[in-house]
C-alpha cells in the first residue's frame, strides 16, 4: 500500500475535525500545514501534532516527503493552489466546490490528467453507508424506474461556521456553492446521470449578507426524472433527508445528509415497509482509503475531479437560474 504523506493547504476547521484524524486512521502521515498567517499556522500545527507549518505555498510544495496535498482553503483559492500542487508533482484531494467557475475546475482536472496525477473531490456523502445501501437497492430494482428525487438539505449553519460562508461572495460564500454541490453529487451518484436543466429561487432568510442563505430548485434529468432540492443555512429543526421515488417503491432516508454515519433508511413497496441496514464506517476514511488506492494505481477515488466539475456545474446552473428567473441548461464545460 502506498504511504501518503500529506501537506495541508489551509488551516481549516474541516481538516482539523474530520480529515487529519481520517488521514492518520488510513495509515497516512500529516507533515505540514499552510496558513496565510505564520502565527496561526504554527498554533494549528502545534494543536494537531504536525511537525511543520508555513505561510509559503512554494515552501510546502518543495518538501519532497509530501506526496499528496489536501486543499481546504476558502473556495477562491482552490484553483491556483491546486495548479501549483500539480505543477510540483503532488496528488491532490481538493475540497468542494473545486473552484469559482466550471472552466477553472476543468482546467484543474485537465492539468492533473496531463501530469498523470490523482486528483479527487472531497464529496463525502457518496461514501456514507446509508447512501451506498440506497444506491444498491435502486440498482437491484427495488423501487423500479426512478421517477423523482427529493433532497432536504436545509439545516442551521453552526455559529462557528458563520464566517465567510454567509458574508463573503468573493471567497465562495453562499448556500449554493456550499451545499448544492453536495446534493448534485449525491443525486448523480444515485441516478448515474447528469442533470440537464434547472429552475431555482433563492432568498436571504436571516443569515446571508450579500449571499443567498436559502434556495429551492428543480432539476430535469435525461431519463425524465425530476429532482427537487432545498438547501439552507437557517432551518433549525427540519433535519435532513433524501427520498427516491420509483415505479415499484420509494426510499425514505432521514438525517443522511450529514458528515456522520447516521440516519434511518426505509424502503416502502406494495408489500409494506422495511428498514434498509447499512455500514456505519467513517465517511472521510472511506474517501481517503479510495484516494490512497487510486494513487497506487488501483481504481478511482470515490469522487473524481470530473465529479467535482459536474457538481459545480449544477450549482452554477442553479445560481444562474435563481438570478435570471429562467430555466437554465447545465453547462458541464465540455468535460
Ligand atoms: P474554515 O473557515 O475553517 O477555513 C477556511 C480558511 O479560513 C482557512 O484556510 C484559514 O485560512 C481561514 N481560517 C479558519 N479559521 C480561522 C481563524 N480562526 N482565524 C482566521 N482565519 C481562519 O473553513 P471550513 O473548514 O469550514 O471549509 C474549508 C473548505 O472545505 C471549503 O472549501 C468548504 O467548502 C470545504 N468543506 C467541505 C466539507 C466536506 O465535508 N466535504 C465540510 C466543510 C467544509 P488559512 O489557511 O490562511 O489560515
Amino acid at each position: 500500500m502506498t504511504q501518503l504523506n500529506w501537506g495541508l493547504v489551509g488551516a481549516s476547521n474541516i481538516a482539523a475535525t474530520c480529515m487529519i484524524p481520517a488521514m492518520r486512521a488510513m495509515g497516512g502521515t500529516v507533515t505540514s500545514v499552510l496558513s496565510s498567517s505564520a502565527e496561526r499556522g504554527a498554533a494549528y500545527a502545534g494543536e494537531h501534532g504536525l511537525p511543520h507549518s508555513t505561510d509559503d505555498l512554494a515552501e510546502l510544495l518543495a518538501r519532497e516527503e509530501i506526496n499528496a496535498v489536501y486543499i481546504s482553503t476558502t473556495n477562491e483559492k482552490h484553483k491556483d493552489q491546486a495548479l501549483a500542487a500539480i505543477a510540483a508533482g503532488k496528488h491532490v484531494l481538493c475540497e468542494k466546490p473545486l473552484a469559482m467557475s466550471v472552466s477553472d475546475a476543468v482546467e484543474m482536472v485537465r492539468a492533473a490528467d496531463a501530469a498523470g496525477l490523482t486528483f479527487a473531490t472531497n464529496h463525502h456523502l457518496r461514501n456514507a453507508g446509508s447512501h451506498l445501501a440506497m444506491r444498491k437497492a435502486v440498482q437491484a430494482g427495488k423501487i423500479g424506474d426512478v421517477l423523482a428525487v427529493r433532497v432536504f438539505h436545509a439545516v442551521y449553519l453552526p455559529p462557528h461556521l458563520q464566517g465567510w460562508r454567509i458574508d463573503n461572495p468573493a471567497a465562495g460564500g453562499g448556500v449554493i456553492p456550499d451545499i448544492v454541490v453536495h446534493d448534485a453529487d449525491t443525486v448523480r451518484f444515485h441516478l448515474g446521470e447528469d442533470p440537464k436543466s434547472v429552475v431555482a429561487i433563492e432568498t436571504v432568510a436571516g443569515l446571508g449578507q450579500g449571499v443567498e442563505d436559502s434556495v429551492m430548485s428543480t432539476w430535469h434529468m435525461p431519463s425524465g426524472a425530476l429532482v427537487q432540492t432545498h438547501e439552507g443555512f437557517t432551518i433549525r429543526y427540519a433535519g435532513s433527508g433524501f427520498e427516491l421515488h420509483g415505479t415499484e417503491g420509494s426510499i425514505f432516508a432521514k438525517n443522511v445528509m450529514t458528515q456522520r454515519p447516521i440516519g434511518e433508511v426505509i424502503l416502502r413497496t406494495e408489500t409494506g415497509e422495511e428498514e434498509i441496514t447499512y455500514s456505519d464506517h467513517n465517511l472521510y476514511e472511506r474517501s481517503l482509503g479510495l484516494f490512497t488506492k487510486a494513487v497506487a494505481g488501483e481504481g478511482e477515488p470515490s469522487a473524481t475531479g470530473v465529479d467535482g466539475v459536474k457538481s459545480l456545474a449544477v450549482a452554477a446552473a442553479v445560481k444562474e437560474a435563481a438570478t435570471s428567473g429562467q430555466r437554465t441548461t447545465v453547462d458541464y464545460g465540455g468535460i
